[in-house]
């Protein structure tokens, strides 16, 4: 149980890498705090926490607005009385080549990729520097180092979590807060499901490991870094990508 007695939020807990977070935590003795803008599908993968015994409380949540940040960590605080992880996993693609992006594929994208861990992350920092300890693990992906074909809006909101992930680093260590990025290549999810096959394949030739990764993949660095045997770690990318970004 490398994480029991600790009360972590995971946004975009209900699918996909979210949801594997959010139940490795679970299972390693967390009580999680899913999040998501349907809240029956948050209150699924609650109840799917409830059955291998932990606590667990779904709510409704738009990152991208300040006010809904706000109050998922007020009624993180009212209900578990304290916040030690915060898990910034939240995002959507809007994939067009530049030409053909509009201004609203930009700022959507924006608004829940970067303003939603800015939104989450200036809402939770109050408490975890009261308590003198916080995690905070931002998802962002190999594609904000790397660029990508139809990504514009995508590449540049992961970029600009990873400058994020350090500046906020640098402020919160000396209260024994730390804050890393996961940057993620190809995974097996709701996101990647619809992309073109040419598009996969166009993935899957730059993946040295030879396979896609599974939501477990980053599930598992995200729990090494939440826990104790990360306690030196802050301001870092971990790519978890098969090798695709070295
Ligand atoms: P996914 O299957 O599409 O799941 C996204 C999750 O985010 C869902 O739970 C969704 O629930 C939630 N969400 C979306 N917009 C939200 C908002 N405004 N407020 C709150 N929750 C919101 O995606 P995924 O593949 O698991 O991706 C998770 C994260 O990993 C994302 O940040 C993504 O950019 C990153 N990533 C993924 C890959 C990959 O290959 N899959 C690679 C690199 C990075 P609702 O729609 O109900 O809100």
């Amino acid at each position: 149980m490398r994480l029991a007695n600790k009360v972590a939020v995971v946004t975009g807990g209900s699918r996909g890498i979210g949801y594997a977070i959010a139940r490795k935590f679970a299972s390693e003795g967390a009580s999680v705090v899913v999040a998501g803008r349907n809240y029956e599908s948050v209150r699924a993968a609650a109840g799917e926490l409830e059955k291998l015994g932990a606590a667990s409380m779904a709510v409704q949540c738009d990152v991208a607005l300040r006010d809904e940040a706000e109050q998922l960590v007020s009624l993180t605080i009212e209900r578990f009385g304290r916040i030690d992880i915060l898990v910034n996993n939240a995002g959507i693609t809007r994939d067009r080549l530049i030409l053909r992006m509009s201004e609203s594929d930009w700022d959507s994208v924006m608004a829940v990729n970067l303003k939603g861990v800015f939104n989450c992350t200036k809402a939770v920092a109050k408490a975890m520097l009261r308590q003198r300890y916080g995690r905070i693990i931002n998802i962002t992906s190999v594609v904000g180092l790397l660029g990508n074909i139809g990504q514009a809006n995508y590449a540049a909101s992961k970029a600009g979590v990873i400058g994020f992930t350090k500046a906020v680093a640098r402020e919160l260590a000396s209260r024994g807060v730390t804050v890393n990025s996961i940057a993620p290549g190809f995974i097996e999810t709701k996101m990647t499901e619809d992309l073109p096959e040419s598009a996969k394949e166009a993935f899957m030739s730059r993946i040295p490991l030879g396979r896609a990764g599974t939501p477990e993949d980053v599930a598992n660095a995200a729990l090494f870094l939440a826990s104790d045997e990360a306690a030196y770690i802050t301001g870092q990318v971990i790519c978890v990508d098969g090798g695709m970004a070295m």
